[in-house]
């Protein structure tokens, strides 16, 4: 680019930044307590990724109430939750030896086990679009997973399907490792220039077996493959903007636009990095040494996810973090996002408990209902609200559902 056109570029960039600080075609007003409460509980409200499976895989109890970590059931509640997927993540260190479909089977087994049949009072397992709005009519919390890093199949779209007999409604095609057929955003080593032809049979046996394709973590050219390539519409299950903060697997503005054209829907990320620039930037001094830090503690700690995470909490303070995001950051990152590509395509996915600083306001399970007060302060209707919170997703699942029966 020439210095003038930078210019241009850089005062675009500017104008769409100042712009998404306000929803757009809304107006901001004041909201009762009572109106906040009305609205959130008419909301079926769906988080599209949570890591709390890392710590009741290594022995927390999800039923008792755990400051040490984002999730447990009290506060679930408390936040009015409707349904959660559940995070079958399985550390790129496992391909090492060919252990990654060991450790995916115990990864589900702790969500089927150790969530859903250990509380069967609180979750019900959810695999469709109706048993979700059967478990919220039924009081209880829809419980799904979500593969997270497509080096778990091994390479095997027979693995690919007995994850989906078990469970499993989403798969992320990376993680931050590029496997043999996805390249990753996290990852300099990118062999398969986006989808290689095995990534493609890959995402059509995804779509005709009815698992939705997660473009989270992937490169910028394995979402493009995915997106042209997918026949049902595919979604980010954490992903922020990334003209808001420049973290490289949040999604530029093309990338939003092209995923809402096909339907797709952006589920907003709360880690305070992808949603806030200053952090962002803080973070990125300290990144190489942290990230290391993070492996050596996660081995420390492996029986021991209380311990892991004081010690993460310990690592950010000991490293000079200093800012967090707010609640008005992620309302600014759900403004970009309606811009872009309007209000069907855009929904939530914390990462609670896969990230270490979540933002003021909003940084555990039980503090939605500041989400819905700051939303209807923002001048969206309790129309929207239910979209944002949940609606969007589940029309992806049942637009998901309807390809795949149709390829039978
Ligand atoms: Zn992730």
């Amino acid at each position: 680019m020439t210095p003038t056109s930078l210019r241009i570029a850089a005062a675009a960039a500017l104008a769409t930044a100042l712009l998404s600080a306000q929803a757009p075609g809304r107006q901001k007003r004041s909201v009762t307590d009572a109106e906040v409460q009305r609205v959130h509980k008419s909301t079926l409200l769906l988080d599209a990724h949570n890591d709390v499976t890392s710590a009741t895989v290594a022995g927390m109890d999800i039923g008792k109430s755990n400051p040490d970590h984002m999730t447990d059931i009290p506060r679930m509640k408390a936040g009015g939750m409707g349904a959660q997927i559940f995070a079958v993540y399985v550390s790129g260190s496992y391909v090492e030896g060919n252990h990654a479909a060991n450790r995916t089977l115990q990864m589900i087994d702790t969500v089927r086990h150790d969530i859903i049949a250990m509380h069967p009072n609180d979750f019900m397992f959810a695999g469709t679009v109706a048993d979700i709005r059967r478990a919220h009519s039924q009081h209880k919390i829809a419980a799904l997973l979500g593969i997270e890093g497509g080096h778990s199949i091994e390479d095997s779209p027979r693995l690919l399907r007995d994850f989906y007999d078990l469970g499993v409604r989403y798969m992320t095609l990376t993680h931050s490792n590029s496997n043999h057929w996805a390249d990753s955003s996290g990852d300099t080593n990118k062999p398969n220039n986006g989808l290689s032809p095995l990534g493609k049979e890959i995402v059509a046996e995804m779509n005709r077996i009815g698992m939705i394709v997660d473009i989270s973590h992937v490169s910028d050219k394995t979402f493009y493959d995915a997106l042209e390539v997918s026949k049902a519409p595919i979604f980010a299950s954490h992903s922020s903007c990334r003209a808001l903060s420049p973290a490289p697997r949040n999604m530029t503005d093309e990338m939003i636009a092209a995923l809402g054209k096909k339907h797709g829907v952006v589920q907003i990320n709360f880690a305070c990095d992808f949603l806030n620039p200053d952090v962002f930037a803080e973070n990125e001094k300290t990144r190489a040494s942290t990230v290391q830090l993070r492996d050596e503690l996660m081995k420390k700690y492996a029986t021991d996810p209380d311990g892991l995470q004081k010690a993460f909490r310990e690592s950010r303070t000991a490293a000079g973090a200093t800012k967090r995001a707010t609640l008005a950051d992620v309302v600014k990152h759900i403004n970009h996002v309606v811009q872009i590509a309007g209000i069907d395509s855009v929904g939530l996915g914390s990462d609670f408990d896969g990230i270490d600083c979540a933002p003021e306001g909003l940084d555990s399970v039980d503090k939605w209902p500041n989400l819905t007060k700051a939303l209807l302060e923002e001048g969206y209707t309790a129309a929207d609200i239910r979209k944002i919170y949940g609606e969007n997703f589940l029309r992806v699942l049942s637009e998901v559902e309807r390809v795949s029966k149709s390829s039978h």
